[in-house]
């Protein structure tokens, strides 16, 4: 292995004395105390990092003998991150600050199954615009999250419940919009990363995005599991009843045709999501079951011991959870049971997850 060049070297120190000082504000003294770098090391990073905004310096104490020295903080000031979410019925964003405060958020219908990318692209785009305008940020990045099929260079390779949207650009030319670094993930695995940073303390856990399509995020050890093309999670298309209705996949009796949104909806015969979560009533022994069936294949085949229930199903509560578990308890081999708990957050995790991932990136966590 070749040996880290001096820029590499002051990066990964830069990432170090961020670190230092994310979780409390320190002083240049603490922060080299506590990453083991000289004082003179921590002071020139400190001085290129107060001169880029990453850091500001608070006032000192007052009292105690000798000089006073000025503790350092994250610059709640310093550059953004943006989340971006397309959904199927609508497009969200949000700005998170370098402390990691969304600072705000703003979702709006705009209908995307049957309409060409370029429309919703530039929907996106405006709603961005807004947000940053109203912050007065800088922006760093942003990263958007999607319901299919994410490549690493953010196209969306294929959204079952989006079909004009199969293999679209979306990352570059919202960059090219919004002129700066954008990517894009799959919003399942985006809701994951929210509830790994925010949410319980959980290290594995198999995260379930309830929606009109059902997606999985799969974090093993503290780290999302993406598969080996970036497909893992898929959960909604796992067939749960063979003799079941046409899904939009082209499959058959998928669990998305039994427990998305859609199909809730029909159950409880309520008109929107918010009726649902009001009033579900037969809904949650439909999602309960098809959960149960779909969640006990996917435990016991990586031995998760944690299954958290997010997006709608969040918002269904424990009577939700409870009958899950109880699917779960009776189908999974695995000792000692499986845990089943709500998402910690129930909205907007997926454009949570994005937003603080783009600032976690900055910071170096
Ligand atoms: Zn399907």
């Amino acid at each position: 292995m070749e040996p880290a060049g001096p820029l590499t070297v002051r990066r990964h120190n830069r990432g170090l004395v961020l670190a230092a000082v994310a979780s409390a504000p320190a002083s240049r003294a603490a922060v080299a105390a506590s990453t083991g770098l000289t004082r003179g090391t921590v002071s020139s990073l400190v001085d290129d990092l107060l001169a880029d905004g990453m850091l500001v310096e608070l006032d000192a104490p007052r009292g105690g003998r000798g000089r006073p020295a000025n503790p350092l903080q994250l610059n709640p000031s310093g550059p953004c991150g943006v989340g971006v979410e397309i959904g199927v019925d609508d497009i969200a964003a949000c700005v998170a600050d370098l402390t990691g405060t969304v600072r705000v958020v703003r979702r709006v219908q705009s209908r995307h199954r049957h309409r060409a990318p370029e429309d919703g692209l530039h929907r996106a785009a405006a709603l961005v615009r807004e947000l940053v305008a109203e912050t007065g940020l800088t922006v760093a990045g942003a990263r958007v999250a999607l319901p299919g099929v994410v490549t690493p260079d953010g196209v969306l390779q294929r959204a079952p419940n989006l079909p004009h949207w199969q293999d679209v650009a979306v990352a570059a030319p919202l960059g090219d919009a919004l002129g700066h670094s954008v990517t894009a993930a799959n919003e399942a695995d985006l809701a994951a990363l929210a509830e790994l940073w925010t949410g319980q303390g959980l290290r594995d856990m198999l995260f379930v995005s309830g929606g009109v399509g059902v997606g999985a995020g799969i974090v093993l050890d503290g780290r999302l599991f993406r598969g080996a093309n970036g497909r893992a999670g898929e959960l909604g298309h796992v067939v749960v009843d063979p003799a079941g209705r046409a899904c939009t996949c082209g499959g058959t009796g998928c669990l998305e045709t039994v427990a998305g949104t859609a199909a809730l909806l029909r159950a409880a015969g309520v008109p929107d999501v918010d009726a649902l979560v009001r009033d579900p009533g037969p809904a949650l022994d439909v999602a309960g079951a098809a959960l149960g069936t779909a969640l006990a294949g996917a435990v016991n085949l990586l031995d998760v011991p944690a299954v958290v229930l997010g997006g709608v199903y969040g918002r269904l509560g424990d009577d939700l959870r409870t009958r899950v578990r109880d699917a779960l308890r009776s189908r999974v081999v695995t000792l000692p049971p499986v845990r089943v708990l709500r998402a910690a957050v129930t909205r907007d995790a997926a454009l949570h997850g994005a937003a603080l991932g783009v600032v976690r990136d900055l910071v170096g966590a």
